[in-house]
């Protein structure tokens, strides 16, 4: 018995080096059979419209499953939504998708938020709709305050609804701290006030017992969360996003102050560092399953151009930015060896903060695939040069990113997100264990 525990572990022990088959003693997979590859996916337009499942999802997470009730490839789901907690997401999608679905699997628009520590001991004012203060606690900002925290202690500054201005004589309860900083979490349920208390905010440098002040350059920080200038519910045509609100609280503090309205960060797609923070989380699965293949392809399926195109394809400029320079800093590292020329600039450096702290991305490609199940409408685009003037003529993206007929070319146009299983599994030759 001994002797057979001893030829078990040495037997496993060869198993678990990389490149060798499945063995059948020991049931290791090999790494010709672990997925080299994780899949990012959108949700609203891609797995659900509104509240509705889009059919072809369940049928795609089904593909998805091994009989054991595993993932056979890692997967998150990148959404721009930032309305609820992660675990409440996974809860929905578990529902949606009929299988079991971790709040580790879920990015909302504001979990990159986690990483800008320096603004946690800092008094932030939130703006958004749903559970905001405890999604700003979630992710580890300390003193938080919601805009109707501030609209109580400061009943006069919201005067737009009629209704809602105080009825007696009244006067500021100064019981707020001064605030530091502005998260924007995603589209308010009343604009007006938001937008009024907001620009108050940054125009008395986060104190609101004073009147308007000469600006400060620059204003308070301002952290915003998804940009999405529209999305898919349920309703024919897209509904206003986040993106919408910015482009009024933009374009108001520019009218009243002459001056652009500057983001601290910008996160959720199509941002790098949301992308960034997505494969770390896919890294992190594939290592707690034990798969030592490195990820090197990620699939990143959305239905908006703009949002989760782009986005995809941003990352994956980043990515092959990235190899180039790794390329170059190898000859040069050689030249220096050999004692030939070869200089190393500065640009030459591989890593940013991001990439020190969430380790370095092992991917080298990130390819974008569009369903056709959400704002995305094939008929619409193709009327004229496949859709590329209209979509220069009205760029739905942010402000701050450039319109790049390039960015918005998708890699794959596919009907669904079951057809894109299909095609990525065709693509890697690979077969689920
Ligand atoms: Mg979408």
């Amino acid at each position: 018995m001994q002797a057979f525990s001893a030829l078990h572990r040495l037997v496993s022990a060869v198993c678990s080096r990389p490149a060798l088959p499945r063995c059948g003693i020991c049931g290791t997979a090999s790494d010709t059979l672990q997925p080299g590859f994780g899949l990012l996916f959108d949700i609203d337009g891609v797995l659900v419209r509104g509240r509705t499942p889009i059919p072809a999802a369940r049928k795609a997470f089904q593909k998805l499953f091994n009989p054991q009730g595993h993932f056979v490839v890692p997967v998150v789901f990148v959404t721009n939504a930032g309305n609820c907690l992660r675990q409440t997401k996974a809860d929905q999608l578990s529902h949606i998708l009929g299988v079991p679905i971790s709040q580790d699997q879920v990015m909302m628009s504001h979990s990159p938020l986690r990483m800008f520590r320096k603004y946690h001991d800092k008094c932030v004012l939130v703006s958004g709709q749903g559970p905001v203060l405890d999604i700003a606690k979630n992710l580890g900002f300390e003193k938080v305050l919601s805009i109707g925290m501030l609209r109580e202690s400061f009943p006069l500054l919201d005067v737009v609804d009629h209704n809602r201005r105080p009825k007696l004589p009244s006067s500021s309860i100064a019981n707020i701290p001064q605030i530091e900083a502005v998260i924007l979490f995603g589209e308010p349920i009343r604009w007006e006030t938001n937008l009024q208390l907001i620009i108050d905010i940054l125009l008395t440098n986060g104190n609101l017992g004073h009147a308007h002040q000469n600006l400060k350059v620059p204003h308070l920080p301002l952290l915003a969360c998804n940009m999405d200038l529209m999305w898919m519910a349920e309703a024919h045509s897209p509904r206003f996003g986040h993106g919408a609100f910015l482009v009024c609280l933009e374009n108001i503090y520019k009218k009243i102050t002459g001056k652009e309205l500057k983001y601290e960060a910008l996160v959720g797609k199509p941002s790098e560092l949301t992308y960034q923070y997505a494969e770390y989380l896919i890294r992190e699965q594939a290592s707690e399953r034990n798969w030592s293949r490195p990820i090197r392809s990620l699939y990143a399926i959305g239905d908006n151009l703009m949002t989760d195109i782009y986005g995809a394809n941003l990352y994956n400029r980043y990515l092959e930015e990235r190899l180039a320079r790794k390329k170059r800093k190898a000859v040069a590292k050689m030249a220096t060896v050999t004692g030939s020329s070869g200089m190393l600039s500065q640009e030459d450096d591989l890593d940013g903060p991001w990439e020190r702290e969430l380790a370095a991305p092992s991917a080298t490609s990130c390819k974008s695939m569009l369903v056709c199940t959400g704002v995305y409408n094939p008929h619409a685009e193709l009327l004229s040069d496949g859709g590329r003037k209209s979509q220069q003529a009205a760029f739905h993206g942010h402000r701050d990113f450039q319109f790049d007929p390039v960015l918005v070319e998708p890699g794959y146009i596919v009907r669904d997100v079951d057809e894109a299983v299909e095609l990525i599994f065709e693509q890697e030759k690979f077969v689920a264990q």
